[in-house]
């Protein structure tokens, strides 16, 4: 069937159309039709883009003000004779949503029931910069398409299998049961797909094998996949915590907020941005938070662009450390994202030295591994395989659509995961 996957952020909307079904996904050969973005949502100047394979990418400039003229302008591009790939909207039989926050209650992709877009508006407050937005497009586009099936799949249901010792924090109970404080994670559908292609790739079931999963884009997050299900990952309650990332700060230890807005005399909000947007790769190097502007300057000299480069491959030694612990040794290390599948130099520097752990890569094919295919390059010999597996989120929003449809989508928590209240 041809599902449109709708992933709706503040100002964008990035779609694409997958032809998928139950035996497509099992011989892993579903095809993406169309895909596209439309950006600068509520200006007079958004730009709507669309690339089919094969054709010039397209793309118009015109006054796009609210999510529903976006997704309405989606569904008449995907129909234009030139430039679409669809006769006509019926083609659609299902629509695919990504949503960031589930909090506690789901843990799976669901049938959107007005009960589900209950519980979506009610995590709000869990993710104020993300869920009001993915519920404007899950409203526009059941608008616009009321005759078609709506599933949402969530960014945090993949980690709801973690055990309480790794997602309750050291902090006062009642800020988890009052407020529900805790470690969400995120990423959870690439951390889920790319678990799910390594196994494929060893050619070993998914229950028998223990893995480390580092999605490493803009946002980075690491998992400990536990035989298919998630026991630790990096992100906690929002995606500030763990890995360095392009300008999040990651793991630091609180006190220092309250000692900074003394000091400093920042305000709230000023504090934010420092974590969110000042920090990480960009606020340690001065130069930038795009890794091959910073692997550039590490090769002129630049030595905070260095420091920022050992900093960020460091914490992912630490967690694969970190992780084997928890799982009780690992079968693999997966990378993927815009710098784990592209950056030769992150994943060498990253596993250097982690022999003792029996991962042992093999150089050369880390430095030569072509772009955009799922490929091994750990040495033959080497107890843990280290994968590349490009990520493809889209896929899996696509995926889980038919698979909700097909009444065979599994629950990813495992039982005697709740926290007492
Ligand atoms: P997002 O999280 O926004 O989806 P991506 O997964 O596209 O981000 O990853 C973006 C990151 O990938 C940027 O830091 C970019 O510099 C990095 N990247 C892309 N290609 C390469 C490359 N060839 N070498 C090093 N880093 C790369």
């Amino acid at each position: 069937m041809k599902v449109l996957v709708l992933n709706c952020g503040s100002s964008s909307v990035k779609f694409q159309v997958i032809e998928t079904s139950l035996e497509m996904i099992e011989a892993n050969s579903d095809a993406t039709l169309a895909r596209g973005l439309v950006e600068k949502i509520g200006l007079s100047d958004s730009r709507l883009a669309i690339e089919v394979e094969g054709r010039k990418p397209y793309q118009e400039i015109s006054e796009i003000l609210e999510h529903r003229t976006a997704v309405e302008r989606v569904l008449k591009v995907l129909v234009h004779p030139e430039h679409g790939v669809l006769k006509s909207v019926k083609e659609l039989e299902a629509v695919g949503h990504r949503v960031v926050h589930g909090g506690e209650k789901v843990a799976s992709s669901v049938l959107v029931t007005p009960e589900v877009e209950a519980m979506i508006e009610e995590c709000v407050v869990l993710a104020p910069l993300h869920n009001p937005h993915n519920l404007r497009g899950l409203n526009a586009a059941r608008g616009l398409l009321p005759g078609v099936p709506h599933v949402a799949v969530f960014d945090t249901a993949f980690h709801q299998s973690m055990p309480p010792m790794a997602f309750i924090y050291g902090l006062p109970y009642e800020l988890y049961s009052r407020h529900r404080i805790r470690r969400y994670g995120f990423h959870g559908t690439s951390h889920r797909f790319v678990s799910i292609r390594t196994a494929k790739l060893l050619g070993r079931p998914l229950e028998d094998v223990r893995i480390v999963t580092c999605h490493l884009g803009n946002g980075c997050s690491m998992a400990a996949v536990d035989r298919g299900h998630s026991v630790d990952t990096t992100m906690g309650f929002t995606p500030l915590e763990g890995l360095l990332m392009g300008t999040r700060s990651g793991d630091l230890d609180a006190a220092i907020l309250p000692w900074v807005m003394t000091m400093e005399d920042v305000t709230l909000s000023q504090l934010n941005a420092m974590l969110n947007k000042h920090s990480g790769l960009y606020g340690i190097s001065g130069v930038s938070s795009d890794m091959r502007e910073i692997e550039h300057a590490c090769a002129t000299g630049n030595k905070r662009a260095r420091l920022a480069f050992d900093i960020f491959c460091y914490r992912i030694r630490k967690y694969v450390g970190a992780y084997a612990a928890a799982m009780g040794g690992i079968d693999a290390v997966t990378f993927t994202g815009g710098i784990g599948e592209n950056s030769s130099l992150v994943r060498q520097t990253s596993l250097a030295g982690m022999e003792f752990l029996g991962i042992e890569l093999d150089e050369e094919a880390n430095r030569v591994a072509p772009r955009g295919k799922e490929i091994l390059v750990s040495k033959g010999g080497s107890k843990v395989a280290v994968a590349l597996i490009p990520t493809n989120e889209e896929r899996v929003i696509a995926r889980d659509t038919v698979r909700v449809l097909g009444g065979v989508m599994p629950s990813f928590a495992v039982p005697g995961t709740e926290a007492p209240r």
